[in-house]
């Protein structure tokens, strides 16, 4: 059996944290791989390594020296490194560290240093071999990963019993430090999992797993004990913040399953991702409910738009040519509607593309309506059992709640609500007593 274990910001906060994750990982002789992220926050309020790395890097641009944030970051490394015990000389690591920072001066060098810092003090606790992301994780140079890091990763790991790599980075081809997107050590995990063969990738964080819904919005949610690998990203894309969207895809080739683990109740199951092939359907209509707010919707009209070819094409070309991105298109006969994450459309883009969209296919009606939420309703169970929609609707209704669009997915593993925001909490709630009270 082997398995990867990556722990989250919160699991590395510091260094009574660092001993147990050592501990976790030196209960199971099968946890040979352990990914890392940089220290996250130590209590509400408090500020992640990541974010302090990227102000320094901002304070290094703008006046040439890294400022305080970097004085924090070094601070909490020393006391990490007090807290453990560990003969380690961590400041040395950080004169030098510094030093690279100021000599690279790119903000992706300047952060994942909070990887790779954790990543040397884990290594040393745990008395296992450092592999640095950057010699074994590689980008092609349009930014996606190069399939050639399974090999770097696998030849890197010959002879060695347990190895630690830093979360969240890799280089191009000529050594040029990158990072993934924010969360991205979780992708790592996946990577990791992949080059070594591992039988389970086991991701610990500070939550017993997947709720059923926003434990903000619904107390105590039911934990979801086992989902498909298409229910997370459903989920997780639509907002449910456990686990990185993207890191299912190096483990899906391979069939690895995932477990969400609590590092601070490691007793507890978690929840268990499944590819298609040890998936079984367990008998539940929803599997989870996800959502995320404020999205704008530009609304089309215009009489015979199903006969006008290339309509559609027209309106993605404004889109595109902005690199703007949209959610959802539901569409009439003569109508079209476009959901856009609000943010993506700040500063004027918005008043340009729907210039933009007028020249290029002359609508009858535009108009543009803010602060649409989404609600994703996700599950296997969705397309066996009839009358879930009925029973979806029904609650809506039943709360009072005027719906502004569905799309079902034409998997029928979901069903996406769009209701005002002000309706957002409100409707999870309605949909959680429905399928799970
Ligand atoms: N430290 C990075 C972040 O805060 C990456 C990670 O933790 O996964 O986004």
């Amino acid at each position: 059996m082997i398995k990867v274990a990556k722990f989250g910001g919160t699991s590395m906060a510091d260094g009574v944290n660092f001993r147990r994750v050592a501990d976790i990982v030196n209960a199971d002789s099968s946890r040979r791989f352990v990914v890392v992220s940089a220290p996250g926050k130590r209590y509400g309020g408090d500020t992640k390594i990541t974010d302090l790395l990227y102000s320094a890097h901002t304070a290094l641009e703008a006046t040439g020296a890294l400022g305080e944030s970097f004085k924090k970051v070094r601070e909490r490394y020393v006391s990490v490194v007090r807290e453990t015990g560990l003969d380690f000389a961590i400041e040395e690591l950080l004169d030098r560290t510094e030093e690279e920072i100021k000599k690279i001066r790119s903000a992706d060098f300047t952060v994942s240093r909070g990887e790779y810092l954790a990543a040397k003090v884990m290594a040393a606790l745990l008395g296992a071999d450092f592999i640095d992301a950057k010699d074994v994780i590689r980008f092609t140079a349009d930014g996606k990963l190069d399939e050639a890091s399974f090999a770097l990763l696998a030849e890197a790991f010959k002879g060695k019993k347990r190895t630690v790599i830093p979360g969240f980075y890799g280089a191009l081809k000529d050594g040029t430090v990158k990072t993934f997107t924010r969360g991205g050590s979780d992708i790592t995990g996946a990577i990791t999992a992949r080059a070594a063969g591992a039988d389970l990738y086991e991701n610990w964080t500070d939550v017993s797993g997947f709720m059923a819904c926003d434990p903000r919005i619904v107390e105590n949610p039911e934990r979801i004990p086992s989902l498909s690998y298409q229910e997370l990203r459903e989920l997780s894309y639509m907002g449910a913040n456990v686990l990185h969207s993207e890191s299912i895809f190096p483990v899906r080739e391979a069939d690895i399953p995932i477990q969400i683990k609590n590092t601070f109740r490691p007793e507890d199951d978690g929840t268990l991702i499944l590819p298609p092939s040890k998936y079984r359907y367990g008998g539940r209509t929803v599997t989870g409910i996800a959502g995320k707010t404020h999205f704008t919707v530009i609304f089309l009209e215009k009489s015979l738009m199903n006969a006008e070819i290339g309509f559609t094409y027209k309106v993605l070309s404004v889109l595109y040519r902005h690199g703007v991105s949209f959610e959802h298109m539901p569409t009439g006969i003569d109508t079209m509607s476009f959901l856009i994450d609000g943010a993506l459309l700040e500063g004027g883009v918005l008043e340009q593309i729907c210039r933009e969209i007028k020249e290029a296919v002359n609508p009858d009606h535009l108009r543009v309506y803010d602060d649409v939420s989404l609600i994703a309703v996700v599950g296997h169970g969705m397309s066996k059992n009839v009358g879930t929609s009925a029973r979806l609707f029904g609650a809506i209704a039943s709360a009072g709640v005027n719906v502004r669009m569905i799309d079902q997915g034409s998997s029928e593993l979901n069903i996406i609500v769009g209701v005002d925001t002000e309706d957002y909490e409100r409707t999870v709630r309605a949909v959680y007593r429905e399928f799970f009270e």
